[in-house]
């Protein structure tokens, strides 16, 4: 068999894959990437966040995203405790110079679009042909083995390798390093539905989060009136469906008053499908000469939609660890590895430390009853757009968002706050830029 060569080969063509190849061609790198799908194919994950609008710019792509997209203002979310009154955090009112908007878009049409930028960069991106082997060889390059439907093999000898094979976890399944979250154990069911009922004016295309007892639900408004409805819940809420897997999504939807009334007249245009426990870890994220990027690395909840962000967020840093090692600039090549690994980490632990708080009682106050006292709530809103990685202001904002986390905690223990009784959100606009909505 041929040994075929390249500088980078990664494995997965989604938007970690697509965007790293996008951006590797774009320095002249010979790329090559291979995607076991065939592109359109679903994805789950709809909604993007305003901090990728940049890279979708680096990418060449925002008139595309335009066009296959619904514009994303903000995100509201309602406490079970609150009935059908929603808080509203508009992008705009974000600390800094994020943009003030992002899409919702079917993951069908963005991979695709994602995938065919990559192309037209210039990188040799195939579909049907799944990587099955990759040994790591003492020279620091790797060889691949790769697959066709048929089940034809090719091998390809990479100086640089990325990982970006989203919750196949490639290497580190593979390797052993790959840890699930026990703390964090929950699951997905979700569809598409026609004619679900959306917010009006600016809002209309924003995603909706409700929280209940189980879990949480979500609805992305997508065009042509198709909405994305999901509940992620505890894996014993799942555990406790008797019947179909459509009819637990509905039963569960409509457990809240909000969420009832929006889908009473809606129809499924899909069956419904399921993921299971999906939280996990790697215990690397690089290595010489490979690297890990978006879910292959790390995936933890998608309440904050920040998935998409991070993985092609991550691709984007990749590029200069990729560069310095092709380059063989040993010193520049640590420096990168250390400035990737480094935000890598502060932006996944920004988006984990409200994830694992979302439910808790504090947290269900807080957003329920948002106060902007030192700007904390713009801060929280900075997040939500995925303004996560150095901005230092809003890192400030989110230590006292945390503190007062901590304070609420403890009133909310101690009795003196009562989760119960929290007040509604205000009827009317307020000045911290929170709409309250039903
Ligand atoms: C229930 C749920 C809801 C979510 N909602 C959102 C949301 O609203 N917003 C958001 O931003 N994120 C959301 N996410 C997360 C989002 O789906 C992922 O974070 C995102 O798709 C990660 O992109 P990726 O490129 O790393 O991986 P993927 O998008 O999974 O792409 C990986 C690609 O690699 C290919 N591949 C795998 N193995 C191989 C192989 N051996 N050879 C060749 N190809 C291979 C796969 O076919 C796939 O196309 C959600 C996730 C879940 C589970």
């Amino acid at each position: 068999m041929t040994t075929n060569t390249t500088d980078i080969l990664i494995i997965g063509g989604g938007p970690a894959g697509s965007t790293f190849g996008n951006l590797a061609a774009q320095r002249g790198w010979q790329v090559t990437l291979f995607e076991k799908e065939k592109h359109p194919r679903f994805h789950i994950g709809e909604s993007l966040l305003p901090m990728t609008m940049p890279i979708i710019d680096r990418l060449d792509l925002r008139e595309e995203l335009e066009a296959i997209g619904v514009r994303k203002n903000g995100a509201d979310f309602t406490s079970f405790r609150a009935g059908a009154f929603s808080n509203s955090y508009p992008f705009a009112r974000a600390l800094g110079d994020s943009p003030d908007h992002a899409f919702q878009v079917r993951r069908s049409e963005f991979d695709h679009m994602l995938f065919e930028g990559c192309r037209r960069a210039g990188v040799d991106a195939h579909e049907e042909m799944s990587v099955t082997k990759v040994e790591r060889l003492e020279s620091g390059s790797h060889r691949v083995t790769v697959s066709d439907a048929a089940g034809r093999e090719s091998t390809w000898l990479a100086k640089f390798l990325v990982d970006a094979s989203g919750r196949d976890t490639f290497l580190s399944g593979k390797e052993g390093w790959k840890h699930r979250n026990p703390k964090h154990a929950s699951a997905a069911v979700f569809s598409h539905f026609r004619g679900v009922k959306r917010r009006s004016g600016e809002r209309q295309g924003d995603i909706s989060i409700y929280w209940f007892e189980h879990g949480w639900v979500w609805m992305i408004p997508l065009r042509d009136d198709i909405t994305s409805v999901g509940a992620v819940c505890d894996p014993e809420y799942i555990k406790s469906r008797r019947g179909s897997l459509d009819d637990f999504l509905l039963e569960t939807v409509n457990r809240m008053v909000g969420t009832r009334s929006r889908i009473r007249d809606a129809t499924q245009e899909m069956p419904a499908q399921a993921t299971g426990n999906y939280s996990y870890l790697s215990d690397r994220m690089m290595g010489p000469g490979f690297l890990m990027v978006g879910d292959a690395f790390a995936f933890v909840d998608p309440i904050f939609s920040s998935g998409v962000h991070l993985a092609m967020s991550s691709a984007q840093r990749g590029i200069d660890m990729a560069d310095a090692w092709l380059a063989g600039d040993q010193r520049a090549y640590r420096r990168a590895c250390r400035s990737y690994e480094k935000e890598t980490q502060l932006g996944l632990n920004a988006f984990t430390w409200f994830i694992y708080r979302f439910r808790t009682p504090a947290m269900n106050y807080l957003f329920s009853n948002p106060r902007n006292a030192f700007r904390m709530v713009e801060g929280v809103i900075s997040m939500l757009a995925g303004d996560v990685f150095s901005n230092r202001a809003v890192r400030r904002r989110l230590l006292v968002f945390k503190g007062m986390y901590a304070l609420v905690a403890m009133l909310l223990r101690v009795g003196i706050l009562d989760e119960s009784q929290s007040p509604r959100p205000r009827a009317r606009p307020q000045r911290t830029g929170n709409v309250a909505s039903e």
